[in-house]
């Protein structure tokens, strides 16, 4: 059976009232197509769950109101440096017509998500916090601040002084968050301390004072520590189903920080976790911040969405994705997904089948049957737009293109010379023969299949085999030893510029 559905099948003999699916990630930047991972793990639970008539709900939370702690190096640092320790809320957009930061960068990855078929209600954390929800939370982390730092103690394996607090105000002088620390909780105010050098990349403004850590009439005051804060939401939401990457569901992690808040400190039940392994690209773990490539937006630039989301279905949430666009990966991906539409309308392997409709966005939809990389091949003819056109395979082919142009290897590509290859003087006689007969078979019109037939006998009435014969025509055009369905190339050229072409070779 395949993993999400016997997951689902678990979760249905808890009978709970209502089965809370939920994700999140803070938007500190473009994402990195490792978080698009947790978005369709969780889909997957929630859907599994709906088809087994659970009632269930699928929620994403966006942490806006986590701290700028880094610059992307993709953004002018002249421009942003002064925003570093703000909460994400508080800087402004780097694009216009965007609210703010966290804003922006969450509906690009928003807009990713649901083209992959995933749709989530979204949430956003500043306004689980304005809406006084979390003050209860907050209250019961506070008043059980020394429990918090045993945890701390026990987990992490060293001291914590005894006038540190669970949480995070936001500087009532210089509004960042990085910077402050709590040494006072008395019940209804904290007194805190704007470090200046609290840490090394932003500093401080040193200011001290007072203040209430609730929210109040859509004010915010700060924070809980987010491991904390993770647990605290659960509660607040009522969230029953979530996991996160593998990082942070290691020994020791902050999962485990989370689930001993909810046992010894908000009396919670942990949800039902769902751990995922990374999406590695060319092996690496790139943090979006480094720049492109990685960031799942681009993505969907090389892959119809449909089949970046096969690409984490199909993967056991235990296994790494390692993702390379170079090389034979992409084609080979297409294949894989056309062999699982066949198991899917042959209704034959079940699980691969499963996977194929479990890939779909929004509904089922037939994929072509042409194979990716002979479609390659198509994209580098010229004139072969129409019949792309014709067999309805704009859409694909349009990623071919891309494949071809950033990512193909040199041995895929072909390319018409537009002048005679210095290596057609290597030609045999007999290879010479056969590009006249060809070029004067040009003068009378031809379907591509049944030309493709005659290319073969022409070269057996010469006594040539097809191997020398065909390679005689690529070394002419394309000047490669080799290359796409000759028929076709060669229907797809202009006539009298192939015409000339053999005729050129043959008397070289
Ligand atoms: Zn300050």
């Amino acid at each position: 059976m395949f993993w999400v559905d016997s997951v689902a099948q678990e979760l249905k003999k808890r009978k709970l009232p209502l089965e809370w699916v939920d994700d999140m990630k803070t938007p500190s930047g473009r994402i990195h197509v490792g978080a698009l991972r947790g978005v369709v793990v969780h889909d997957l639970a929630f859907k599994a769950l709906k088809e087994l008539d659970v009632k269930a709900k699928y929620t994403y939370v966006f942490d806006n109101h986590d701290p700028m702690d880094s610059l992307p190096v993709y953004l002018p640092r002249e421009t942003f440096e002064k925003y570093l320790g703000l909460p994400l809320f508080k800087v402004p957009s780097p694009v216009e017509g965007f609210s703010d930061y966290a804003k922006f960068y969450a509906k690009e990855f928003m807009g990713v998500f649901s083209k992959i078929g995933c749709h989530p209600e979204i949430l956003w954390s500043t306004d689980l916090y304005k809406s006084g929800k979390m003050n209860p939370l907050i209250k019961v982390c506070l008043d059980k601040a020394s429990e918090i730092r045993k945890i701390y103690e026990e987990l992490y394996k060293k001291k914590i002084v005894k006038n540190w607090y669970p949480f995070q105000p936001y500087c009532s002088n210089c509004g960042k968050v990085s910077t402050t620390r709590v040494y006072n909780w008395d019940g209804e105010k904290i007194s805190f301390t704007c470090e200046v050098n609290a840490v090394v990349w932003t500093k401080g403004c040193g200011f001290e004072g007072e203040m209430s850590p609730f929210s109040n009439k859509g004010g915010i005051a700060g924070k809980l520590p987010w491991k904390i804060e993770w647990a605290a939401k659960w509660k607040v939401l009522g969230v029953t189903v979530e996991g996160a990457g593998e990082d942070h569901m290691s020994r020791g992690g902050s999962h485990d920080l989370a689930s001993l808040i909810c046992k010894r400190v908000i009396n919670y039940p942990v949800p039902y976790a769902l751990p995922y392994a990374f999406f590695l690209i060319g092996g690496r773990k790139m943090s979006s911040s480094k720049g492109r490539g990685s960031s799942a937006s681009e993505m969907l630039e090389i892959l119809p969405p449909e089949l970046l989301r096969f690409l984490m279905v199909k993967t056991k949430i235990s296994q790494q994705i390692n993702f390379d666009p170079s090389g034979d990966i992409i084609p080979k991906l297409f294949d894989e997904y056309q062999k699982a539409a066949d198991a899917y309308f042959s209704k034959e392997d079940r699980d691969l089948a499963r996977i194929f409709e479990l890939s779909q966005i929004d509904k089922i939809k037939k994929p072509p049957s042409i194979r990716f990389s002979v479609l390659a091949q198509w994209v580098q003819m010229p004139n072969m737009d129409c019949a792309i056109k014709k067999e309805g395979l704009e859409e694909w082919a349009s990623y071919a293109k891309i494949w071809v142009e950033k990512y193909a290897p040199e041995s895929e590509r072909f390319l018409i010379q537009q002048s005679l290859p210095e290596s057609v003087k290597n030609l045999s006689g007999k290879q010479k023969e056969y590009l006249s007969k060809v070029s004067l078979e040009l003068n009378k019109s031809w379907r591509p299949e049944d030309f493709q037939i005659n290319l073969f006998e022409w070269a057996k009435e010469l006594k040539l085999s097809s191997k020398d014969a065909f390679s005689a025509i690529y070394i002419s055009l394309l000047n490669k030893n080799y290359g796409p369905k000759a028929g076709w190339i060669i229907l797809s050229l202009d006539k009298e510029f192939v015409k000339k072409r053999f005729l050129d070779a043959a008397n070289s």
